[in-house]
């Protein structure tokens, strides 16, 4: 049944939905999953009657995806469902996980979680096993080598969030290709790391760098993208082999579309960042589910930055966080339409 798993994890793009709980509770009416087989989401939209001589008509418009999770789903119960693509990072395989949604929707609370133990998101999750395999493999002769990177995408720009220089000294990012073709960002901290606990550390920091920046400017986190990092070598001397990958996590913009008169200037210029940015994504993604000959990566900032991790013999996996009030109906189809053209 593993083997199985395995293969049918390999070049895969896989989509998974996650709904968000009520707040204080409860299931939302309009969303149905199917509990059988975990697979499907319908959502529903009831138009009422209005000289109230007719029946309500209900519109129904379905979605299937790899795996959807209801609000009742728990972190761990999520994560299982992800930790055999992340075991394959260090199998040599490159690997991304990207969060989609409105802001609101649980990205957040999905990639990092909260403070408690077993509310914690992928991002920790993921480091966590990445090291615990990574010992054992030591077992068998492996010796590996981590290296951690943090940037924010915002507007555009690069931001990198493992800054602790001198605010007025932070120097400008350019997004580079090496010698050897892999990309590369200028001036970037990238931080060699030993064991979980630097990272978790490394994480901290990153939100902190993160929350002058918001405290500076209001709400800018839900309009830029996060991207942590974990570049993997091994190497086996006794056995002649080496690999090389890289583990990518994702917290999106918030993909909800502004309404226009709210939209000027610097708003103007955010929307239009973001939304270049997460539908090149979607391009980017389905081109390649399509095995499509030409992939534009470096049409964004987002995509460019990733072109290593997506594509060729890389894993990716996009979970499609969705929120459950009535009134994100709109947004929700739009998150969920998106979701299934590049699944
Ligand atoms: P986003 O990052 O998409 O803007 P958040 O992750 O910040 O959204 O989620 C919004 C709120 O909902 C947060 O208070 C978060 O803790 C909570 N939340 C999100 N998803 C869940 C979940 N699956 N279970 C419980 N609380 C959740
Ligand atoms: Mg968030």
């Amino acid at each position: 049944r593993l083997h199985n798993t395995i293969q049918e994890l390999k070049g895969n793009i896989r989509v998974f939905c996650r709904v968000r709980p009520l707040v204080g509770g409860g299931l939302p009416k309009h969303i149905q999953l199917t509990a059988s087989d975990n697979k499907a989401i319908t959502l529903a939209k009831t138009e009422e009657s209005h000289t109230g001589k007719t029946a309500d008509t209900q519109k129904n418009y379905n979605f299937s995806f790899d795996r959807v999770f209801g609000p009742q789903c728990s972190q761990q119960e999520v994560f299982e469902e992800i930790s055999l693509l992340v075991q394959s990072a260090l199998d040599g395989y490159n690997v991304c996980c990207f969060a989609y949604g409105q802001t609101g929707s649980g990205k957040t609370y999905t990639m990092e979680g909260d403070e408690f133990d077993e509310t914690r998101g992928v991002i920790p999750r993921a480091v966590q096993q990445v090291f615990k395999a990574a010992g054992k493999l030591g077992e068998q002769g492996w010796e590996f080598t981590f290296t951690a990177s943090f940037v924010e995408i915002y507007n555009e720009t690069l931001r990198d969030l493992l800054y602790t220089g001198k605010a007025n000294k932070r120097p400008e990012h350019e997004i580079r290709k090496t010698a050897t073709n892999e990309v590369t960002i200028t001036n970037l901290t990238y931080e060699r790391v030993t064991n979980e606990d630097q990272v978790l550390g490394l994480i901290a920091l990153a939100n902190q760098n993160r929350s002058t920046a918001q405290t500076a400017q209001n709400d800018r986190s839900s309009r830029s993208h996060s991207v942590f990092q974990l570049d993997i070598e091994g190497v086996n001397a006794g056995r002649d082999v080496k690999c090389k990958s890289t583990l990518c996590l994702v917290d999106l913009a918030g993909s909800e579309r502004m309404v226009k008169s709210q939209s000027q200037g610097d708003r103007f210029k955010e929307m239009t960042a973001i939304n270049g940015s997460l539908s090149n994504l979607g391009i980017v993604i389905a081109a390649l589910a399509n095995k499509e000959s030409y992939v534009p990566y470096r049409n964004s900032k987002l995509t460019y930055l990733l072109q290593g991790c997506l594509g060729g013999n890389s894993k990716t996996l996009m979970f499609v966080n969705i929120a459950p009030e009535p009134d994100s109906f709109g947004e929700t189809l739009n998150s969920l339409r998106f979701a299934s053209k590049v699944n």
